[in-house]
């Protein structure tokens, strides 16, 4: 099998909501950013693996005037400055704004970049070079499963957040490959699916 110039890694996208942090609903301070306390050796165990780590969330809070991209944009900055305190990186964050029911016009609307649409996974790997259909979706909502499924992935959902909720109201046509307790459960079962290759093969070699 020869890999064409589409080619890319395999890589992580991560839901930031009840995935790597608490959701607290609408997050609008940064005060309110609560790590859990398992997700930087995760995402530190990812990186160690070679595998990029993409954060893909939707934050209709810009729709609805709650909060602004700029606060994203700090918001992100901060988990960061707290990740890299423990070693750990998120290679790149990408966030939906709009919502079809949002206030502020100029982000209401349909969009294919809020999940479960694919737009954000597309973005990321144009801007990266990875290959969805090699990757993996972590999340606490069926959302999250159908992006991963969407674009070829494994989707994972965690019950951290509202993901044990989400468990015990499956829809029927989503099934997950994987249901773990939280992310340091997902990243072992990710690492273990790669598991066979070495770090730098696993991301060249399209059978790891
Ligand atoms: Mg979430
Ligand atoms: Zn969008």
């Amino acid at each position: 099998m020869t890999a064409g110039p589409e080619a890319g890694r395999p890589a992580v996208f991560l839901d930031r909501d009840g995935t790597m942090i608490e959701d607290v609903g609408y997050l609008d301070s940064l005060d309110r950013i609560a790590f859990f306390p398992w997700t930087v050796d995760a995402i530190r165990a990812l990186n160690r693996a070679g595998l990029p780590v993409v954060v893909i969330t939707n934050q209709s809070g810009i729709a609805r005037g709650l909060f602004t991209e700029a606060f994203v944009d700090d918001t992100h900055r901060d988990m960061s400055a707290r990740l890299a305190a423990g070693g750990a990186r998120v290679d790149a964050y990408y966030y939906c704004p709009h919502h079809p029911d949002g206030t502020v016009e100029s982000y209401t609307r349909r969009c294919d970049c809020r999940k479960p649409g694919r737009g954000l996974v597309d973005r990321a790997a144009r801007d990266l070079g990875l290959d969805p259909a090699r990757s993996f979706v972590v999340g606490d909502r069926w959302l999250d499963v159908e992006l991963g499924h969407a674009v070829g992935a494994s989707g994972i959902l965690v019950r951290s957040g509202s993901g044990a909720a989400e468990e015990a109201r499956r829809p029927t046509d989503v099934a997950a490959n994987a249901v773990v307790d939280n992310l340091a459960a997902a990243a072992s079962w990710i690492l273990i699916r790669i598991g066979d290759c070495h770090p730098q093969s696993a991301i060249r070699d399209p059978q790891c």
